[in-house]
């Protein structure tokens, strides 16, 4: 297991969280990943020991324990704001080849599901590409891996699993009412409102998003009552696309994004619901934005990261908290 970030954030880390701006997780290993957290109160002990004045030594001393004290407390009153531990996971691509890359997909899953076990999250949360193709049998090899995961779990479809979005302009959706069919009929509805451990889980199909197929007005349906107004639940939106990449206007045609249109339709609902936190996948990257208080986090991938040998298979592990904001702690497969 990677070592988490294990400072808070606002001292230690850039705060990802300007709009527009992003970081990755070169920039994350660099900022929290593989430092010493106390590394500046070992070099205060040493100067303590070998260094100065008896005065400066006392001085030094109550300072050391002030700190230490107000570090103390600080960690008590986050703990006593936390809500729930959710595993965030993603793009596990379940398959049964038994050559090649996509052969080394199950054992990257299972050593995900027996990282997550030992993490004891209140519940998992896996944003789709459940799948590497969803057929019959990888449908039913994903829920027999799962049952290995001790907490409840809960999942979305992905474009792996039931097709391609729509993009702008272009006729290249493969997204079809059968696959959505064949995906509910095997593994249940793909999109649903659960609540768990005093969090409300909204997940969504995705792929659907700008289709204009009648299951996706059905969907924006379901969404507008969910999200009609301000809840007291703290929510969290699960989906497989990312809302945006780097800019929130940014164009569609992509095949990472969710488009314009349907992207403003859905942020407009978030804004009325005061959903504070949307979780997705699909990047096969950790993503992290944050636009008017609302925090978009992209997870590592279980199967294979992009660019692959330069990103991390990993998942997430999700702080959420009593307000509906949550902190991110990047965890990596090993
Ligand atoms: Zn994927
Ligand atoms: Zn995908």
């Amino acid at each position: 297991m990677s070592p988490e970030c294990g400072r808070p954030r606002p001292q230690q880390c850039p705060q990802p969280v300007n709009p527009g701006k992003t970081r990755t997780a070169d920039q994350y290993e660099a900022c929290c990943g593989r430092g010493r957290p106390y590394s500046g109160v070992g070099a205060a002990i040493g100067y303590f020991l070998f260094g100065t004045s008896r005065q400066f030594k006392i001085l030094l001393a109550v300072f050391l324990t002030l700190a230490l004290a107000a570090n103390l407390r600080a960690e008590t009153d986050a703990a006593a704001k936390v809500l729930a531990r959710v595993a965030l996971l993603s793009d596990p691509h379940v398959n049964r080849a038994t050559n090649g890359d996509a052969s080394n997909f199950k054992a990257h899953f299972d050593k995900a599901i027996a990282q997550v076990n030992a993490a004891k999250v209140d519940f998992v949360l896996i944003a789709g590409d459940l799948t590497q193709s969803g057929l019959p049998e990888e449908f039913a090899d994903f829920k027999n891996h799962i049952k290995a995961l001790r907490a409840p779990v809960f999942f979305v479809p992905g474009n792996h699993d039931v097709g391609h979005k729509f993009n702008s302009g272009q006729i290249n959706g493969t997204v079809a009412a059968e696959r959505v069919e064949a995906y509910e009929k095997s593994l249940g509805p793909s999109w649903f409102t659960k609540k768990k451990a005093g969090v409300r889980i909204i997940g969504i199909n995705s792929s659907l998003l700008g289709s204009g197929f009648a299951r996706e007005e059905e969907m924006w349906k379901f969404l507008a009552g969910e999200l009609a107004r301000p809840m007291r639940t703290p929510t969290v939106l699960l989906m497989h696309y990312p809302l945006f990449l780097k800019d929130f206007d940014e164009g569609g045609g992509d095949y990472f994004n969710i488009e314009p249109a349907p992207r403003m339709r859905l942020y407009n609902l978030l804004k009325q619901g005061e959903v504070k936190t949307v979780l997705t996948g699909h990047l096969h990257r950790p993503l992290i934005n944050e636009r008017e208080g609302i925090l978009f986090l992209t997870t590592p991938p279980i199967s294979f990261g992009l660019p692959r040998g330069k990103q991390p298979e990993g998942w997430t592990l999700v702080t959420v908290f009593k307000n509906g904001e949550a902190k991110e702690s990047f965890q990596n497969i090993e």
